[in-house]
């Protein structure tokens, strides 16, 4: 009870543009720096390569939340752009997560759809998968229609179906002529009974059979969970199916259970570290939180340390 509250607390102040605004101008601070690799991609380096060095592969998020206007729409392209050619220049074994609200979705699909195909012919030329991460149920709809579209021009773009939500089931079948490549999660957003299963029980079967039913047909999986029974039943399942290594990955965040990501290393597995970097961390935060509200000691130490 008193942790839903926090983490409808969390959630509430995650949307709070204010408050986003705000802790942009205090910059890279309250703890952020563990969920957050650095402030720009040069002060991200030594993260990415320690992380590489262990035999983690990343995928490299500019973190940005409401974009309304035009120019900061192009702004964030520039970013991911000047991220594709970052990846490709110091060789790392990274990709690129984006949320198509950052490049203009909410201004207009028109502009989205330009500044997505700037990214997608910059991604193509330096060999870089590009996944366009799913926001709220509000735009999930419009998330796949764009990535289905994309889908026929480039063959390095990937997206995101969560196991909160009712549609989803559909979506995975209805997406499957695309052969894609899919990063399944359980949803980040506080979504309606009406479109999302209120239970934590449900959330986890649905879960699990997205992931059994797209491994089955033999598309690429990304298994995004923290959450050690998901974990688990996976394993089991492409041991039962003789699903080969290359067709799956696990992803975890960043800072969150950093010995668990080595342990699955070293069981021989691959794992994908999703590194959010800049100085828009605050939105970003507060989902941590609300996940976790046991998170919040760290934050709390980030306060009294300055
Ligand atoms: P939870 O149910 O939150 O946690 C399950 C269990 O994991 C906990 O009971 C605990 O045992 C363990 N655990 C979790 N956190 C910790 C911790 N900090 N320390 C110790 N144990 C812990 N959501 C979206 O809506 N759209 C996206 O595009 C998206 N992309 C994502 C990409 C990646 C790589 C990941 C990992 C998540 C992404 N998410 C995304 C977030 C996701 O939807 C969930 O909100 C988030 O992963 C928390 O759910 P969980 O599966 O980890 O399980």
């Amino acid at each position: 009870m008193i942790e839903q509250m926090m983490r409808n607390f969390f959630l509430f102040l995650g949307e709070n543009k204010k408050m986003t605004k705000l802790a942009k101008k205090y910059g890279l601070s309250l703890g952020a720096s563990r969920f957050v690799a650095g402030a720009t991609l040069e002060d991200s380096l030594d993260a990415l390569r320690k992380l590489n060095k262990k035999g983690f592969s990343i995928t490299l998020d500019h973190l940005g939340e409401f974009v309304d206007n035009e120019k900061e729409a192009n702004e964030m392209t520039d970013h991911c752009i000047e991220a594709i050619e970052f990846i490709d220049k110091h060789n790392l074994d990274s990709q690129l997560s984006l949320k198509i609200t950052s490049m203009g979705l909410d201004i207009s699909r028109e502009l989205c759809m330009k500044n997505m195909r700037r990214i997608m012919d910059k991604a193509k030329q330096h060999g870089v998968f590009v996944t366009i991460d799913m926001e709220d149920h509000s735009r999930c709809g419009v998330t796949l229609e764009v990535f289905k579209e994309l889908k026929q021009e480039y063959d390095n773009i990937g997206t995101v179906i969560q196991a909160y939500l009712y549609r989803t089931i559909d979506d995975l079948n209805e997406l499957d002529e695309y052969q894609p490549r899919l990063r399944i999660v359980k949803g980040a957003y506080k979504e309606p009974e009406e479109v999302a299963f209120p239970n934590k029980k449900d959330v986890d079967q649905n879960f699990k059979n997205l992931i059994q039913i797209h491994l089955l047909r033999g598309r690429f999986t990304s298994i995004a969970t923290h959450d050690d029974e998901i974990i688990r039943f996976t394993k089991e399942l492409v041991k039962r199916h003789n699903i080969p290594k290359d067709q799956f990955e696990f992803q975890m965040l960043y800072g969150i259970r950093p010995e668990r990501q080595e342990e699955i290393i070293k069981e021989g597995y691959n794992m994908r570290i999703y590194v959010p970097y800049g100085d828009d961390w605050y939105g970003y935060n507060m989902r941590r939180l609300a996940e976790r509200p046991a998170n919040v000691a760290f934050v709390l130490k980030g306060i009294m340390k300055k």
